[in-house]
């Protein structure tokens, strides 16, 4: 039988291609987009995007059937045109949360006890020529987290919170069944409640920026930031004044606004750990998702059942 042909984004890492190549025929994106690929467009089924894919680059390929994000945020996808058009789009949940949680916990603890000054300091022999580093002014014992975002990745990042002798609550747009954590049913009334906020959610319209100068103000000059959610949600001027003026204690991010650009001025505090995207980019953690991508496509292939579609295009159940 002939392979299918799946067409590869240009930015991939080389695990999803080693799991699909002796199963598929790939092609990679041209630099043009899909419709510089001439005939062949018409041999593409399914396509494996990270970071993006257009409803133009869609209408390029009249018979996609499935589009594999190799990641779980698919923010980048015009989901909306494909559903129109029945293109499925499917993610990668669950198999990143523990990476996700343990670089969150990692920022965390980098930013509340300066931990990176702290390693700097050293790298720069400075230890030997000015003594000791300076005591960190806060401790995470005793602090009170809030979690904005208590999805699959949240959750983990609780979990691994309890034994920190910490107070744990959250927002979400609505209360989270089977947990005990406080609920707030605004994000404005949990940073009222906390010191430390961790930014967990999806980017959509309705998380545009919404940690801003109010948000920030009400953690307090004890108040830590952590997003490993989306840059998006933050609004990066506001947190880089108040960081300037002492409006909170420091900020932990492994996202930003306008990736790869990170603000100079962030760039510039002691009390601001700062993390390339990384959350989810170990070799096991990028493997699993290599392998769901493949599972995916397998699962449309064989039976049109696709193993974690997004929400926005269902595929319905067989009858
Ligand atoms: P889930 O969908 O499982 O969880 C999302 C959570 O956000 C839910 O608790 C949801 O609750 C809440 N939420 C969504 N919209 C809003 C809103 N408008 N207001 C308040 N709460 C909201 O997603 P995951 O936990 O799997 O992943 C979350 C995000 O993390 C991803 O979408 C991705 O953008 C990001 N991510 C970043 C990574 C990195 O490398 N830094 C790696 C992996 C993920 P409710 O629906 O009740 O509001």
């Amino acid at each position: 039988m002939p392979k299918e042909t799946v067409m590869l984004s240009q930015n991939l890492n080389p695990f999803v291609q080693g799991v699909l190549k002796d199963d598929y025929e790939l092609v990679t994106m041209p630099e043009g987009g899909p419709g510089a690929l001439g005939e062949k467009a018409a041999d593409i089924r399914a396509v494996v995007a990270f970071g993006g894919f257009s409803g133009v680059q869609m209408d390029a390929l009249p018979n996609l059937e499935i589009i594999a994000c190799p990641g779980v945020g698919y923010d980048g996808i015009d989901t909306t045109h494909a559903a129109e058009r029945g293109i499925v789009v499917t993610h990668t949940p669950n198999v990143l949360n523990d990476e996700v949680a343990d670089t969150a916990i990692a920022l965390l603890l980098n930013s509340v006890r300066r931990l990176y000054a702290a390693e700097r300091f050293l790298r720069e022999g400075r230890w030997e020529t000015e003594g000791n580093f300076p005591l960190s002014p806060f401790s995470v014992k005793g602090r009170k987290v809030g979690l904005y975002g208590l999805g699959r990745i949240g959750l983990e990042i609780a979990s691994r919170l309890e034994p920190f002798k910490v107070e744990i609550s959250y927002h979400t747009r609505s209360p989270k069944k089977g947990v005990d954590y406080a609920y707030h049913p605004t994000l404005a009334s949990l940073a009222e409640a906390v010191d430390t906020l961790i930014c967990i959610v999806p980017k959509t319209p309705e998380t545009h920026k919404v940690v801003n100068a109010e948000i920030l103000s009400a953690l307090g000059p004890d108040g830590i930031l952590v997003n490993v959610g989306r840059g998006w949600s933050v609004d990066e001027d506001a947190l880089i004044a108040a960081l300037e003026t002492g409006t909170i204690g420091g900020a932990g991010l492994d996202v930003f606004y306008e990736e790869p650009h990170v603000p100079e001025k962030l760039r510039g505090f002691d009390n601001v750990s700062l993390l390339p995207h990384v959350a989810s980019a170990s070799v096991p953690t990028r493997q699993g998702m290599a392998q769901l991508v493949a599972d995916n496509l397998r699962g449309w292939f064989a039976e049109g059942r696709p193993v974690t579609p997004v929400p926005e295009t269902p595929v319905p159940p067989k009858v």
